[in-house]
């Protein structure tokens, strides 16, 4: 019979794994619950449009990455390639902008691009992020660059990364700008990789992300962003940069960092770490003061990061992973089916008080579930065999010095109690 596989791109998280993303997930949940964000999830699929109304029609996501499809009522459909859109979806939909004049918001959930997988990319992938609504002012990227901080600190990769920062302007200094690279880039035009060539047209700031040496050293000389700015977005960040020194968060200024979607304005920022290889960035956002309105809402600014969670994990080290390990404290080996009523009796009084309890189902011999008990990682075991069932015991052993006793089946509530107390 045909065994199915997983599709390129997609992996299953297995049991040897799904404990480190809990350890990332909860650090997540614990900082953003810290900063006041508030958890929003949202549907896996959407109307096609949402995204490339938002994200942009001549983005890489929109052009090759979407996975896309035409519903039985015809209405064409996405599985989500990133999150901002949707958020600022419900967020008008449910007109939660009424509720107060700043929402935090915090997601942990799947994405899907039909990019080409290696390393750190897949085409099922996973992000936690941060989108807040409601001001303009620079306090508010302090506020959410010092929440991938302290999730970075949790996870002990401050020192693996490094924050890059820049900002894009508002829109009319960025259609200066496009026009003063055109023409600096014009004579050079024959000469540009063949996917520069193609964003001279479509997307020309882009053209600033490209990895081609030739064309980095190249663009070393051409006009810079900066230059265009109007006194506020200067101001903006100028304060930024204030608010993260003030918090000793350390940056660089990437006069070419531009980022790849087009609902961003001003403040663009990105953690890259060059442990991570060809795709070094961790996370990414940015400031988006006209997506909501671009979107059907009322006029409200935006900001937001994005974070891959598999590319986290590549990075914590694997020794913080492994202290995450969820084994048992207790390995219950009963061996007697007359045992097993108090067994069960026993095990689930003492989930009651906290404790993980396995127990073999198999009904093995002593010697294959002291094995077992062994390899769980078990710090204890109680074995209730039949001479301490004709006796109303069992007896207890620590795994870790050895040391067993007997204790009477009714008492060993209360010598756990004792144990941990
Ligand atoms: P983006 O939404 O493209 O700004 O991506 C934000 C973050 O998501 C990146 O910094 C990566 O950590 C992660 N990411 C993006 N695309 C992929 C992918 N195809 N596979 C794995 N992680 C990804």
């Amino acid at each position: 019979m045909k065994q199915f596989r997983s599709i390129k791109g997609t992996h299953d998280i297995l049991p040897k794994d799904s404990y480190k993303w809990h350890l990332l997930e909860s650090i997540v949940h614990e900082v953003c619950t810290k900063f006041g964000y508030q958890e929003i999830r949202t549907p896996i699929f959407e109307e096609s449009n949402l995204f490339t109304r938002s994200v942009g029609e001549e983005s890489d996501i929109v052009t090759k990455e979407m996975y896309s499809w035409k519903d039985k009522d015809n209405t064409v459909l996405t599985l989500r390639p990133e999150l901002t859109a949707s958020v600022v979806r419900a967020y008008n939909q449910h007109n939660l902008g009424s509720l107060a004049p700043i929402q935090r918001y915090y997601y942990i959930g799947p994405l899907f691009r039909r990019e080409r997988p290696q390393k750190g990319r897949q085409r099922q992938f996973h992000q936690f992020g941060i989108e807040a609504f409601g001001s303009k002012f620079a306090e508010q990227e302090a506020e959410i660059i010092a929440i991938a901080w302290h999730i970075l600190s949790k996870c002990e990769l401050n020192e693996k990364i490094s924050l890059q920062l820049n900002s894009i302007g508002t829109s009319k200094c960025r259609s200066v700008y496009r026009e003063a690279l055109k023409n600096f880039l014009a004579p050079y035009l024959t000469e540009l990789s063949e996917a520069s060539k193609k964003r001279f047209n479509s997307n020309p700031l882009r053209i600033l992300d490209t990895k081609n040496e030739k064309e980095r050293s190249l663009l070393k000389n051409g006009p810079k962003i900066s230059d265009y700015y109007s006194k506020d977005d200067q101001d903006h960040l100028d304060e930024v940069k204030d608010y993260l020194s003030a918090m000793d968060i350390p940056f660089i200024i990437n006069p070419n960092l531009v980022r790849g979607l087009d609902y961003y304005t001003k403040t663009v920022f990105e953690i890259t770490s060059n442990e991570l290889g060809s795709q070094d960035a961790l996370l990414g956002g940015g400031r988006y003061d006209n997506l909501v309105e671009n979107l059907g809402g009322r006029p409200t600014p935006g900001i937001g990061f994005a974070a891959g969670i598999e590319r986290f994990l590549l990075l914590i080290d694997e020794k913080k992973l492994k202290l995450n390990q969820p084994n048992p404290d207790i390995y219950f080996i009963c061996l007697e089916k007359t045992g097993l009523s108090i067994s069960l009796n026993i095990s689930n009084k003492l989930r009651l008080k906290g404790y993980k309890i396995i127990s073999d189902p198999l009904r093995r011999s002593m010697k294959a579930q002291m094995r077992d008990a062994n390899k769980s990682g078990a710090k204890y075991v109680l074995i209730l065999g039949e001479k301490e069932l004709q006796e109303n015991t069992i007896i207890f052993k620590n795994l870790e010095n050895s040391h067993q006793k007997n204790i009477e089946q009714k008492k060993i509530i209360k010598f756990f109690d004792n144990l941990t107390n």
